[in-house]
């Protein structure tokens, strides 16, 4: 059981805010250090367990913050070892989170919003509609609940932004808790290991270029013009892609970060050679990766698998114009693990659909 939700989540306070709090206390600043190292490194479960805290310091922080906000309240391994935890926070809302797991990396999914407000067709974590915002310890959380899935001397290498939600549009919780994950006394983990993906948001994506990290930026496209990206993705009809690829421009001169365009295939409905072409001609010249993803069809929706043929002759139509193309490998398929199934069935009792962002780590550029 979580704690009662009157005291803090302490990971919803960054290390100047901890080391502040520690100032109050008459504490140096260091042990705010010291703290953190205990919860990102050591995958303590208590304070309790922060030896080299003196008693009355951890007496002081069990009495204003509690380490979880959530409870596990499934956990599923596929064959593939992919691990999924659906997690209920204090207000009852159900999250999903997944760990990956490839010879040389452990890339965690993580989500940022109660649902989504983007609307996309083909996916089960919009379903519901976007329900709130998570807090930055919310975000953090799932990162600490799936570092504790881990062997003792394996380690997170990658973090994917691409679970439940738009993360763009919680900028405010996902920058510092992106900033945790990359500082020395959170995870430590490198700008590039962490990606974020986006349906493109402009603004959001030139906000996230101004923060002057160079995070990867995934953004889903999904159709190569604005009538067919207006029925899948339906907020796309106040963006526009014209000006999401503006904006992906500018990221890419501004943090040198290339941009992958993540394209979900849906057989019969944007896999077309047209298709193919329309997109090549729109990327020309960008130096962008596309990562496509083959429809997993659910029979909720009326949306099929697009064949292997189509499937290769569109990457070959790109491969040609000079644009790298990747088919996105399924990760923890026995499991439903598509972001937002889980939920959806613990919310509704029913299964359904995938997301886009579907788990895999091979928006993740080798490095
Ligand atoms: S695919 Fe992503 S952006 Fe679209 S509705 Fe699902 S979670 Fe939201």
């Amino acid at each position: 059981m979580s704690e009662p939700a009157h005291k803090r989540l302490l990971t919803d306070l960054g290390r100047g805010e901890l080391a502040e709090w520690c100032g109050l206390r008459g504490e140096a600043p260091f042990r705010a250090d010291q703290i953190r190292r205990w919860i990102f490194g050591k995958r303590v479960a208590d304070f309790e367990e922060m030896h080299d805290l003196s008693k009355p310091l951890r007496a002081a922080l069990a009495e204003d913050f509690r380490l979880f906000a959530s409870e596990i309240v499934r956990h599923q391994i596929a064959s593939d070892r992919t691990e999924k935890l659906l997690l209920r926070l204090e207000d009852g809302s159900h999250i999903e989170c997944v760990l990956m797991r490839e010879p040389d990396r452990r890339t965690v999914c993580l989500s940022t919003q109660v649902g989504c407000a983007m609307g996309c067709v083909f996916c089960a974590s919009g379903l519901l509609g976007l329900k709130r915002n998570l807090s930055v310890g919310e975000i953090l959380e799932q990162v600490l609940r799936l570092d504790r899935l881990l062997g003792a001397d394996e380690r997170i290498t990658n973090v994917v932004v691409m679970g439940i939600g738009e993360p763009l549009a919680n900028i405010k919780s996902l920058l510092p808790a992106m900033e945790t994950l990359n500082e020395k006394g959170g995870l430590g983990l490198g700008a590039r290991r962490i990606t974020i993906s986006s349906v493109g948001l402009p603004e959001k994506i030139r906000e996230l270029a101004r923060y002057g990290k160079p995070f990867n930026l995934a953004v889903s496209l999904h159709a190569p013009n604005d009538e067919l990206r207006n029925r899948l993705v339906p907020v796309n009809e106040r963006i526009g892609i014209a000006a999401i690829l503006e904006a992906t421009d500018d990221y890419f001169r501004d943090t040198g970060r290339r941009v992958t365009f993540e394209y979900v295939l849906l057989g019969g409905l944007n896999d077309g050679v047209e298709h193919a072409r329309e997109l090549a001609n729109l990327l020309a010249g960008r130096g962008a990766h596309v990562n496509l993803i083959p429809m997993n069809a659910i029979s909720e929706l009326p949306y099929a698998d697009p064949s292997h043929a189509r499937t290769a002759a569109f990457v070959d139509i790109l491969t040609e114009a000079g644009i790298a193309a990747t088919v996105r490998k399924r990760k923890g398929a026995d499991i439903d693990a598509a972001c937002g199934q889980l939920r959806l069935a613990e919310e509704q009792g029913s299964t359904s659909s995938q997301t886009t962002h579907e788990l895999s780590d091979a928006v993740v550029p080798n490095r």
